[in-house]
């Protein structure tokens, strides 16, 4: 195994992937299996190179001080072109001799060329530390979105077009002239296929408390679960009134978790139906974009249907709220079984498949965090399925079921206000989660987590039992609540509901299209990985309206059981400290991706998720 030439801490020159261009970076870490630094840039940027891209600096200076041996053009181009200029602006402060005067015609003939390609310069390359505003992607002001095809098409454009910018810099070490064809070659492909972003590499910034903090959540997130469940069945669920545990023997009925295997696969099939079409997710960091089936709404209706005969055959559905408990440690025993599974096949995987999340290389915690980005069956994907099926779908059911004892118990025959407006309310969030599948794909869940304990556990235990806990609630607590009431409740719900799902969207639809005329009037921060980052509409009022809206959705949920008791507001809580977490997760990936530009777009957007208050 080669030994690595350059030491933590070192300040060398990198090469802008793609590009001709080095940069001064400082190398934060070094990956021995993928033999990869891991550099920093002047603006917080990080990126993955391979040793071939560095230079030590000291072969940059030597190549200043041989102006004898350059052509007058190019002696004076690399005089006043220091690092530190931008490689779209035009030199200054230049001498001019007559001996000069092609050489300043040629610079009129450069100047209109770097005008014009001013805009996709930024793109294609990483500028220099002193000039960070312009190479984030930061023009004097924010873009309108119709530029935004301009850009995209001007990242596509010919090699021609590339070379005649890549010779207007002499940053380079000699040997990269020699190989300037092969790099326009490469150049082609990373621009079209390619997007700039860290190959997966080693984690460093572990989050969630690291190892220890892992392995706590792994132990408290089950215990909450039951904690949660046992309070629920109580007269009296005050939280200083603990449940009495119940006998461990009670706790396992292989009759249940049949049923629960049984659902699982019966959504595995449904979701293997050659129903609904099949589109492509983001770019991996190899480039290569997968395919995914969008049919969770056909498996929704299927499983609507079947629900039906069931009812319609007498089966009991309140069974579920008998058995609930039993039911949680099935998903439970399930979810356990599924990440031991993922993490075991996730070591044979390959390097550039792992997550940029958890592959810290400590066993507990890509255990956890999961370790593989996307694992996949054939074209069976594990984690697409999890995330929105089996937990999803069954958290609807069980809300149902509720109903359905609620009004068995209570010999009622019409379920309660309360019951209807929180069956109707997650009936929509459901719903509405399975009509936009295609969202889920852009969603960090997808893009940058694994599939490990946490998603695993999140989706099949989490989601269907700590979700469903107020419907649960009414059962045992009756809550009467008057139709003004009720109205004000539902038109909250449905605020929660338009800034959520207008947020996601326009988000979701700036992703997949920028140049979508729907979205000609909304102005974005262009950077340096040729996405922007929209700063008018939604997400020009806070960092993450989607969030908001889904906070304000949550409280909608509580507010019909009333105020007699706190556990019914334990979601709107917990939901209030996960997406509070899960945004300062989020900036900081963003931080590392955009770097300045991402800061700019926070000096625009000052407030998170709450507009004057956080
Ligand atoms: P988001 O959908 O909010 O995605 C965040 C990403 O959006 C960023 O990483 C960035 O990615 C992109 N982005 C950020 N700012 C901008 C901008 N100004 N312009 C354009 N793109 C921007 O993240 P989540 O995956 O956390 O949430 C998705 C939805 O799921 C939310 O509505 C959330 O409320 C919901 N959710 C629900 C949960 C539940 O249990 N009910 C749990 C978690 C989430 P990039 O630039 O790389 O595209």
């Amino acid at each position: 195994m080669p030994s690595r030439k350059f030491a933590d801490g070192e300040v060398v020159m990198g090469r802008w992937p793609g590009s001709v261009l080095y940069y001064e970076v400082q190398v934060t870490s070094y990956d021995d299996v993928a033999h990869l630094y891991t550099v920093k840039y002047k603006d917080g940027t990080e990126l993955a190179l391979k040793e071939s891209d560095i230079r030590s600096q000291s072969s940059f200076k030597h190549r200043k001080s041989q102006s004898s041996s350059s052509s007058p053009s190019r002696r004076s181009s690399s005089r006043s072109r220091s690092r530190s200029r931008s490689p779209g602006r035009p030199a200054k402060g230049r001498r001019r001799s007559a001996s000069q005067s092609r050489e300043h015609k040629d610079d009129k003939k450069k100047t209109v060329q770097e005008t014009s390609l001013a805009l996709p310069v930024f793109i294609l390359f990483k500028p220099s530390e002193n000039n960070t505003k312009r190479y984030n992607g930061e023009p004097e002001s924010t873009e309108k979105n119709a530029t935004s095809c301009i850009i995209l098409e001007q990242k596509l454009k010919p090699d021609l077009e590339m070379k005649r910018v890549l010779e207007q810099y002499s940053l380079r070490s000699r040997k990269d002239d020699k190989k300037k064809e092969e790099i326009y070659s490469e150049k082609k492909t990373f621009v079209a296929v390619k997007p700039i972003e860290k190959v997966s590499t080693k984690t460093k910034d572990l989050e969630f408390g690291g190892r220890i903090g892992t392995f706590m959540l792994i132990l408290l997130l089950p215990a909450t679960v039951f904690y949660l469940l046992l309070m629920c069945k109580q007269d009296d669920p005050s939280l200083l009134n603990f449940p009495p545990l119940p006998a461990l023997e009670s706790l396992w009925d292989w009759r249940v978790f049949g049923i629960f295997i049984l659902w699982f696969f019966l959504q595995a099939a449904f979701y293997l139906l050659p129903i609904g079409k099949v589109v492509e997710g983001l770019p991996l960091s190899s480039g290569r974009k997968l395919q995914y089936r969008i049919n969770g709404f056909y498996a929704f209706i299927l499983t609507a249907a079947a629900i039906g005969v069931l009812l319609y055959l007498q089966f009991e559905l309140h069974y579920l709220y008998d058995h609930l408990m039993q039911f949680a440690v099935s998903a439970l025993a399930f979810s356990l079984a599924l990440s031991i599974y993922l993490y075991v096949r996730s070591l044979k995987a390959p390097e550039e498949e792992l997550a940029p999340g958890g592959n810290s290389g400590y066993f507990i915690y890509d255990f956890f965090t999961g370790h593989e980005l996307n694992p996949r069956i054939g074209s069976f994907d594990l984690k697409y399925f999890c995330e929105l099926r089996p937990g999803l779908i069954g958290w609807v059911v069980i809300n149902l079921a509720m109903l359905l004892a609620e009004m068995k118990i209570h010999n009622l025959s019409v379920p309660s206000l309360s019951m209807i407006l929180v069956n109707s309310f997650q009936l929509l969030y459901v719903v509405d989660a399975l009509w936009n599948e295609e969202a889920v794909l852009t969603t960090m869940d997808i893009t940058h987590d694994g599939f490990g304990f946490m998603l695993a556990f999140g989706d099949l235990v989490w989601v269907p039992f700590v979700y469903s806990l107020q419907a649960f609630y009414l059962v045992g607590h009756p809550t009467t609540i008057t139709w003004p009431v009720a109205a004000a409740i539902t038109v909250l719900n449905c605020i929660g509901y338009y800034i959520f799902r207008s947020a996601n969207s326009q988000k979701n639809n700036f992703r997949r299209n920028p140049a979508d005329p729907k979205l000609a009037n909304l102005k974005f921060i262009p950077t340096a990985t040729g996405k922007g980052l929209l700063v008018t509409g939604w997400w020009g009022f806070v960092r993450h309206p989607n969030y908001l809206g889904d906070i304000i959705m949550a409280l909608a949920w509580s507010l019909p059981c009333g105020f007699n008791h706190i556990l019914p507001y334990f979601y709107v809580i917990y939901f209030i400290c996960l997406l509070v977490h899960r945004e300062a997760r989020d900036e900081h990936h963003c931080k590392q991706k955009y770097g300045l530009a991402w800061e700019r777009y926070c000096q625009r957007v000052p407030y998170r998720i709450f507009p004057y208050i956080y």
